[in-house]
């Protein structure tokens, strides 16, 4: 059965009270995850080690980063390995996050070396996908994200694939209040396994957790994780407000 995952992502937001407090109460809530339902966090890294204590004994949450660098180690300044998130058993990752895409100019190739570099710690990497809205005007969404998903993931073994969380967040979508409609998202969603089913075979595909992320909010989640290929979301603003990001883990199907 394909896990059902909501995943916060908190970006820069919150200050380490404020983060503290929000995760506490989120522990705290009495939410029943069911065997394959799963809560992610991801969390500013200085917040990472706090998060990892504060949801430790709850079953099925896990914390994750927002990113992590392209290289094993080394001189470079500012940035955090994989090995790194690794040392403080952090076990998720987002991987190529629209605004990494855009503010820090992060490409497929790039981000193919952040997964391989996350696998390669035990880290289950999130990979973000989508297109802007020009790409969607001329209805070039299918072949925009087809050609993110093979450029950054196509060089894996099935093993490895496997072992891949994928997040479609259409960037018109994200932080504007503007909802892909049920419609769009699990068109797109049925596009993703079809792309992963030519490459890897219909039993692979099928495995595939497959997040809808884009101004995903207590109340239109469960009509969007409804549809067939919708395993859960990737919730920003939402997911800063505790009473919000409860009612989303709760609509996951
Ligand atoms: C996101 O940050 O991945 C996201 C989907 O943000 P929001 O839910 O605020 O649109």
């Amino acid at each position: 059965m394909r896990k059902q995952i909501a995943a916060a992502n908190w970006k820069m937001n919150l200050t380490y009270q404020q983060g503290t407090a929000l995760l506490q109460t989120l522990v705290s809530a009495e939410i029943k995850l069911k065997e394959n339902h799963v809560a992610v966090f991801a969390v500013p890294f200085p917040y990472l080690e706090m998060a990892i204590d504060t949801v430790h004994h709850k079953y099925n949450y896990f914390i994750s980063a927002q990113n992590c660098s392209d290289k094993k180690s080394g001189a470079f300044t500012g940035e955090v390995s994989a090995e790194m998130l690794k040392s403080l058993n952090v076990t998720y990752c987002l991987v190529g996050h629209s605004e990494r895409r855009e503010y820090f100019r992060e490409g497929n190739q790039m981000l193919a070396e952040k997964i391989n570099l996350c696998l390669a710690n035990e880290i289950t990497p999130i990979f973000c996908c989508g297109e802007a809205l020009q790409t969607r005007d001329i209805d070039q969404q299918n072949t925009f994200v087809e050609q993110q998903l093979r450029e950054s993931l196509f060089h894996l073994s099935e093993e490895a694939l496997l072992k891949i969380v994928i997040a479609y967040e259409p960037i018109w979508a994200i932080g504007t209040g503007k909802t892909a409609s049920t419609e769009q998202a699990q068109e797109m969603h049925a596009h993703i396994r079809s792309v992963l089913q030519n490459q890897y075979g219909a039993p692979a595909a099928e495995q595939i957790s497959i997040l809808y992320g884009g101004s995903v909010k207590a109340n239109n989640a469960r009509e969007l994780f409804a549809s067939k290929d919708v395993d859960g979301g990737l919730v920003g603003g939402a997911s800063l407000i505790a009473t919000e990001f409860i009612e989303i883990i709760k609509a996951l199907k």
